[in-house]
């Protein structure tokens, strides 16, 4: 693998990390949550590598030593890396086997063995119950690292043998800081819309999501105050905007009861339009923006199904008429 970077919102976890080794009081098992776009999945391959290097440092791995080599060449044999696989996106059983067995090995290069289960969530039942024995009575040697961003959707009895290991997005500030410093226009919005994750800020900077978010919005404000020709939005939303703008839709709607409620509520999400957003919920009572707030949420949870994707946009959009 790559070598991983540290972001700097990701320093004080890894001194942390670093300092219960030194000590011998690192965990055998952690489970690595936090928000989506905070580098979860890349901390724990910085943490990994950093552990299994033979000349560690504060700042990480050394890059030199034997292995290093190996780590980067993906043929390091104390090192193991799981992710879903496969059309259904699960972690299989026999995949969570294979490195139960591996992790029954002494360490033959670096100083201890290390799995990293990147999405664990998407492990199923069956291979959750696979990897409990490994938790229960692991070997010596062993550091397991389970990444997820839904911690909630691991089954208790793998959590409870985990450390907790939670990462926190950055002060706004420091996003913001580090943001400009990748060049991306539009942080502060993006931060918003991305509850803060400096990684997921900068992926939909990269995306063009801002100008596609810009776009959809103005077809919903001439839904709004009646200029647009419903079928023509209808239409091109499915063509070119689907499924992102069902969830700003969704996040738009949020806010407009959240405006109709109080004056200034304190947590809106789209904070670039409010005065658009304000407007638009003085034509419409409470009740007839929760019944398109349900709309839309019944569409997003039909919008992975093979259901038309027409039909489900002129049925959220229709009301607006
Ligand atoms: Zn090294």
């Amino acid at each position: 693998m790559d070598k991983p970077a540290l972001y700097p919102w990701l320093q004080a976890s890894w001194k942390n990390l670093l300092e219960q080794h030194k000590q011998g009081k690192l965990a055998h098992a952690y489970l690595l949550s936090g928000l989506p776009g905070l580098g979860k999945a890349g901390f724990a391959r910085f943490v990994s590598s950093a552990l299994l290097c033979l000349d560690l440092s504060e700042h990480g791995a050394c890059g030199h030593c034997k292995t290093c080599h190996l780590l980067a060449a993906d043929t390091l044999p104390d090192f193991y890396e799981l992710l879903p696989e496969g059309k259904s996106q699960t972690i299989r059983i026999d995949q969570v086997r294979k490195l139960c067995a591996h992790l029954i090995l002494t360490p033959q290069i670096a100083s201890m063995k290390i799995a990293v289960i990147q999405v664990a969530d998407s492990m199923n039942v069956a291979s959750a119950n696979s990897l409990l024995k490994t938790l229960e009575e692991p070997t010596a040697d062993t550091l397991l690292i389970l990444v997820t961003d839904f911690p909630n959707r691991l089954l208790p009895t793998i959590r409870s043998r985990c450390q907790q290991l939670h990462l926190n997005p950055p002060p706004h500030e420091e996003a913001l800081q580090w943001l400009g410093a990748q060049q991306v226009d539009g942080a502060e919005t993006l931060l918003s819309l991305t509850s803060g994750a400096p990684l997921a800020a900068l992926r939909d900077s990269e995306s063009g999501y801002l100008e596609r978010r810009t776009a959809v919005f103005a077809d919903f404000i001439g839904l709004i105050r009646g200029q647009a020709n419903i079928l023509a939005v209808s239409e091109s939303w499915q063509k070119t905007y689907f499924p992102d703008c069902l969830y700003w839709l969704r996040s738009w709607v949020e806010d407009m009861i959240r405006l109709k409620m109080v004056d200034e509520p304190p947590l809106l999400e789209n904070t670039d339009i409010v005065s658009d957003l304000k407007a638009g919920s003085k034509r419409l009572d409470l009740k007839a923006l929760y019944a398109r707030l349900s709309l839309v949420q019944t569409a997003i949870q039909q919008s992975s199904t093979t259901v038309n994707h027409q039909m489900l946009l002129d049925e959220v959009l229709y009301p607006w008429n």
